[in-house]
């Protein structure tokens, strides 16, 4: 429609870029998605997808990380330096900014994730909220007053250290750096490395399914009582298991006891975008930029 603005967002991830354009965040009029290859050949391909469809006015990506997010930094818009091969120090930002001539918002794919939840989704009543995803990895992002917490970074919630129970410390986690980190340990392919199959797929009864409630409860008082935040948002491949949520909510009451102040007000929940929170987050960076 003429005069209408036109957002290009991206869901940038290890395995696959979800590509989006659209008239407002929660207007998507056309997406795509490409498998992650090297950077040359994924920005390049993604580029042509938008070119394809006329004047973009701005975009916005939510990126897996590490991230430079400093905005005085000349490293700002980069991928840091990560395990993925050839993606250390990719300008990512950069290159989109520079071939389509167009502001850029930025940000990690859970803070993305996070502030279209804040926004549109389950935290539409909510001050604060976590939107936590665990799938191939475990990653946070967290959103207060309407602002994605930076600080240094941004968060990397996946590397807490949980308690381990006794009679349960013989799996030593597949975190390459920590080892028995809360990723290391619960992730999809952790969970698939310690029982040779996937929450889904284990019996009812398991007792997998008790572990890894427990492993993310600790994850959920953690961010309730170091940030007080109203809302966890808890998405992800391996929360598609059935009863996971539930188990995680009262393993989370259990650990709680009762203690911190707001009780009721500390709230677990989907999301309520379901798989689109990151998609229409880069989209909502791209509105801002
Ligand atoms: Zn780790």
């Amino acid at each position: 429609m003429a005069g209408e603005r036109l957002l290009a967002g991206i869901e940038a991830g290890g395995t696959k870029f979800v590509l989006a354009v659209g008239t407002s965040p929660t207007r998507i009029v056309a997406r795509h998605t490409i498998p992650t290859r090297s950077p040359e050949f994924t920005l390049a391909e993604a580029a042509e997808w938008f070119e394809a469809h006329g004047r973009i006015d701005a975009l916005g990506i939510g990126s897996f990380g590490p991230l430079e997010l400093d905005s005085s930094s000349s490293g700002w818009g980069k991928i840091a330096t990560t395990p993925k091969p050839g993606w250390s120090n990719c300008d990512i930002a950069g290159y989109f900014g520079a071939r389509l001539g167009v502001p850029v918002g930025f940000d990690t794919d859970v803070n993305a994730a996070a502030l279209a939840e804040y926004t549109f989704g389950s935290g539409a009543a909510a001050s604060s909220l976590a939107y936590i995803t665990v799938g191939t990895g475990i990653g946070g992002g967290l959103v207060i007053d309407g602002k994605a917490v930076h600080g240094a970074a941004h968060p990397e919630m996946g590397h807490i250290f949980p308690r381990r129970r006794a009679l349960n410390t013989d799996f030593g986690g597949i975190c390459p750096v920590h080892g028995d980190c809360l990723e290391g340990l619960a992730c999809g392919p952790a969970i698939k490395a310690r029982w040779g199959a996937s929450l889904s797929e284990l019996p009812e009864d398991h007792e997998a399914h008790g572990v890894i409630a427990d492993y993310l409860a600790q994850l959920c008082h953690t961010l309730f009582a170091v940030s007080a935040i109203e809302l966890i948002a808890m998405g992800g491949g391996v929360l598609k298991a059935p009863g996971l949520l539930d188990r995680v909510r009262q393993a989370a009451a259990q650990l709680d006891g009762g203690y911190l102040p707001g009780g009721s007000r500390h709230r677990i929940t989907a999301p309520g975008l379901g798989d689109d929170a990151g998609v229409i987050g880069a989209l909502l960076l791209a509105d801002c930029a």
